[in-house]
């Protein structure tokens, strides 16, 4: 069995950690309505993906800002993503545990920076054998692999991921890939409908049981 785990609202709490991240900007005079403006950034290249964060492009539009203290902030902000261990759910590290380190992936959207700095600060990329960051269909990504690296065709392929998008191109693989909606409280898009899943779950422990009774 193989496990794509998707990274924000699964395994860590990224409303908790944006609402912390703004208070250091906050400490550092900076409004909400200016963390907000500057908070997209938009490069030529970007833009035509979408809009994607990056703390160093905010910094760099803040700097504009009379009275901020840039370096002071950026100190601040860098020594903050380098120790994310506390957004990491409870129930990560012992699902994880739980199945060997080589059959474990995060799949995670975003911008490959960011995604890279917010795993990485968590520790959790040690648990798993590989992280891939993409911006393209996670479903297209994990058949690529499976190709790639010759999964067993009697393998479970499992997705674990909170956006229904994602987990309605999973469903249209012709049954390739399992889809888990993980919908947990704390997540960002929890009120959001997925119709399109295998299994709806509110947290890991369920996802664990789930495997076990079906002999994944
Ligand atoms: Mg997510």
């Amino acid at each position: 069995m193989k496990i794509f785990i998707d990274f924000d609202d699964v395994i860590f709490n990224t409303k908790k950690f944006s609402s912390d991240l703004f208070e250091i900007f906050g400490r550092h005079g900076i409004t909400r309505e200016e963390f907000r403006d500057s908070y997209y950034t938009f490069s030529k290249k970007s833009s035509s993906h979408g809009r994607h964060y990056d703390p160093d492009a905010q910094i760099r539009v803040l700097k504009k800002k009379n009275g901020v203290d840039v370096k002071s902030l950026k100190s601040d902000v860098n020594k903050f993503l380098r120790n994310l261990g506390q957004y990491v759910f409870s129930d990560v590290e012992f699902f994880l545990k739980n199945f060997p380190k080589k059959d474990l992936f995060i799949l995670s959207y975003g911008q490959a920076k960011f995604q890279k700095i917010k795993i990485n600060g968590t520790g959790i990329d040690n648990l798993v054998d590989r992280v891939f960051i993409t911006k393209r269909k996670k479903a297209d990504v994990i058949l690529e692999l499976a190709r790639k690296y010759a999964f067993s065709k009697k393998e479970a392929i499992i997705l674990i991921d909170d956006h229904s998008e994602q987990l309605e191109a999973a469903m249209n693989t012709g049954g390739k890939i399992k889809a888990f909606h993980l919908c947990r409280k704390e997540g960002r898009y929890h009120a959001l409908p997925c119709l399109l899943r295998d299994y709806s779950v509110k947290n890991l422990k369920a996802v664990e049981r789930i495997i076990k009774k079906e002999k994944m």
